[in-house]
């Protein structure tokens, strides 16, 4: 190898490094937000609609999904937001306590996912309170809950402890060359399975693939997903039920065979698959009825027309 050519590829594996750096506990990445957004907004009553289109900003466009990625952009300047994208259980545990999981890593209780949940969905009840109300910004209330509702339901995002979610854990994807790097396990189940997934199967086009995902809805609405939107209590949300789904879905499918160091491939891709949409979908169903259930003068989920 000549000394350019040796340049060149130091330059090259410099990148890769710099490109595997940037990937962090995020949620699911831009379309996993924009997916479960999307899936909300079709099923809101037209109630919750005009209120939620009446707490967007203007760069939405009137959309709640063009906007469901930005506290994952600010986070920098919203350091203390930071610990409230996820949760995680004791190595090994696969099951969700609220009282021992939900803390930072500095041990502040109550700062985690869940509890952000709670946070911001009883701002959002205080819309009709014209007192209370101006207490929050409830248009920021709204973001972070529908944000949070996303990265609830992405399994990794109530992992364990010690691999930071599945952040520690380096695996291939689809490794087809020796010099491709790894990737966080976290980072696959945030970003790649969907990037995969539309290459794969739905012509690289996210709204095809958000379609197939509300056909599937539509399809079994008669069935038992019609409860999805419906927590065991009287309670409007749920969000510990949700994390203990997403801590189990962890440990059954997202942490089996990605040792650190593995190759992930169709093997993988396909088993889990329906998993990473069913989880799009329970987000987006789950976030309409909160929304549905707080604004509307009632709360519907199945035998609704999808609106886009
Ligand atoms: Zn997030
Ligand atoms: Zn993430």
């Amino acid at each position: 190898m000549g000394k350019f050519e040796f340049l060149w590829a130091g330059r090259v594996i410099l990148l890769l490094l710099l490109l595997q750096l940037i990937p962090g506990i995020l949620g699911w990445g831009k379309e996993g937000h924009y997916a479960t957004c999307k899936i909300a907004e079709a099923y809101l009553t037209s109630d919750a609609s005009a209120v939620v289109k009446s707490l967007l900003p203007s760069v939405a466009k009137g959309n709640l999904s063009n906007i469901c990625s930005w506290p994952d952009e600010i986070r920098l300047n919203y350091r203390w937001s930071s610990s409230l994208h996820f949760c995680s259980t004791p190595d090994f545990r696969c099951n969700y306590d609220f009282k021992r999981d939900c803390h930072d890593t500095k041990g502040q209780e109550n700062r985690c996912v869940t509890a952000a949940i709670y946070n911001y969905t009883m701002q959002l009840m205080t819309y009709n309170d014209s007192y209370s109300s101006k207490r929050y910004n409830l248009t920021e209330a709204l973001i972070f809950l529908a944000h949070f509702m996303g990265d609830v339901h992405q399994p990794l995002h109530v992992g364990f402890l010690g691999d930071r979610g599945g952040n520690t854990i380096n695996v291939h994807w689809y490794k087809t060359h020796w010099y491709q790097m790894k990737y966080k396990l976290h980072y696959i189940w945030d970003n790649l399975f969907i990037e995969s997934a539309m290459k794969k199967l739905y012509s690289n086009d996210l709204g095809v693939m958000i379609k197939s995902i509300q056909k599937n809805i539509t399809d079994e609405c008669s069935n038992d997903l019609g409860k999805w939107g419906v927590c065991a209590t009287i309670e409007v949300i749920c969000p510990g039920s949700y994390a203990s789904e997403s801590i189990r879905f962890a440990c059954k499918y997202a942490y089996i065979n990605a040792m650190p160091g593995a190759t992930l491939n169709d093997d993988y891709f396909y088993s889990r698959l329906p998993v990473v949409e069913m989880r799009l979908a329970q987000g987006g169903v789950r976030l309409a009825a909160v929304l549905n259930g707080i604004f509307g003068s009632k709360s519907l989920f199945c035998n609704i027309e999808i609106t886009s």
